[in-house]
């Protein structure tokens, strides 16, 4: 201030270089993620000037989740990803401090993770960091009950359950999944980050047998964007925690704040009471809007898609045999180059979909963001 700083984030940003973008692709880390609920900044701002310990604080806002979502046990967690690393941590050490403070060098302890190979994904690493090391099992085309439990060994400390995307066939079902480890006393570790809403998979993956399962904050629940949550049994829960930060582990550098610890708690109060009917309606409503908006384009079929794997309605922009013009990626980057900068998904592997999810969109946006995807569109519908 003593520099004649403003305060002001957008000043901030002028003075930085930085423009802005708006968020038409929904909660991606890369595009700073999801807009803190004002709930959720109002409850970071009034911790802020208040300290406490932060183990007392870490277990209270914990039983605070569990009893919101109706879980047995909660913990914080650094994102879905600082859960998929306490994940493991727990279940290399099962609470033995000696193991704890060893990893990621587990000598001794059993520390491989049995993990499906058609549940392989880019973030499957985070298990990893703890010192495991993974055991595929089955093949592209999916796998048996039978072949995971053939991989079962003394050195195997879990099994991973991957949630994203549409149901798969291919997969074992969780239930099976879960069946299996538990005969041989080993817990089933579940990433579950993107799948909120719907509210009923708070506790879904729970019921089906995953001991813990994992969720961003920062995503479909509007917390902090660098929180997570960790769900499940009591003692696993635990074993997680004090696997965590604050705690001088290999999970240290994985710490989240007291203000983000708040905002959290603020997110999971506000998202339990939201009526989930009446908000895909209205998701629903500014997506008809939107396709309408963008109109007719030679070769470019528009409309509103609900189910997987767009739980929460989208505008989904597919080109059609007639199009000949660049693909999805390019169109994307087109838009983030223009001005406003816009940024919507355009990363379906086809190279043929775009498409729009409103979680981000702030209200008066949803016409720039139509305007400017028509002319991107009508422009590219000339190219060949
Ligand atoms: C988003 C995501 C993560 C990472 O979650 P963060 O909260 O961003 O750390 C992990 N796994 C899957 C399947 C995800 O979709």
């Amino acid at each position: 201030m003593g520099l004649g700083i403003s305060q002001s984030s957008d000043d901030m940003l002028t003075q930085l270089g930085v423009t802005p973008v708006i968020n038409a692709g929904g909660p991606n880390t890369k595009h700073s993620g999801s807009r803190p609920l004002p709930e959720v900044i109002d409850a970071m701002e009034a911790m802020a000037p208040i300290f406490v310990q932060m183990d007392e604080w870490l277990i209270a806002a914990g039983q605070e989740i569990a009893r919101l979502v109706g879980a047995p046990a909660a913990t914080i967690t650094s994102g879905a990803s600082g859960g998929l690393v306490v994940q493991a941590a727990a279940a290399i050490s099962r609470g033995d401090a000696e193991v704890i403070e060893r990893l990621p060098i587990t000598d001794g302890a059993p520390n491989e993770l049995i993990i499906q190979k058609n549940q392989r994904f880019p973030y499957d690493r985070l298990y990893l960091t703890p010192g495991a090391r993974f055991v595929e099992v089955g093949d592209e085309n999916g796998c048996t009950a039978d072949e995971v439990e053939a991989a079962i060994t003394d050195r195997t400390a879990g099994i991973i359950d991957l949630e994203a995307g549409p149901e798969n066939p291919c997969d074992v079902p969780l239930t099976t999944l879960a069946d299996v480890a538990h005969a041989r006393d080993l817990p089933v570790l579940c990433d579950a980050a993107s799948k909120l809403p719907p509210r009923s998979n708070l506790t879904r993956y729970l019921e089906e047998g995953a001991d813990l399962v994992s969720f961003s904050g920062g995503k479909g629940m509007r917390g902090p964007q660098s929180t997570g949550m960790l769900l499940g049994r009591p003692e696993w829960v635990e074993y997680a925690r004090l696997c965590n930060a604050p705690n001088a582990t290999v999970a240290r550098g994985l710490k989240v704040s007291k203000e983000e610890i708040a905002g959290l708690v603020a997110a999971v109060r506000k998202f339990v009471t939201v009526d989930e009917v009446a908000e895909t309606a209205e998701y629903l409503r500014l997506m008809h809007e939107l396709v309408e908006q963008v109109g007719e384009v030679p070769g470019v079929d528009s409309s509103v898609q609900r189910g997987e794997p767009y739980y929460v309605p989208h505008a989904v922009f597919r080109f059609n045999q007639s199009w000949a013009g660049p693909d999805n990626g390019e169109i994307g980057r087109r838009l983030m180059e223009g001005r406003p900068r816009i940024y919507l998904r355009h990363v379906h592997p086809s190279g043929r979909e775009l498409s729009v999810d409103p979680l981000s969109i702030q209200p008066g946006e949803h016409e720039q963001v139509a305007k400017r995807l028509r002319e991107e569109l009508l422009l590219a519908a000339r190219e060949n």
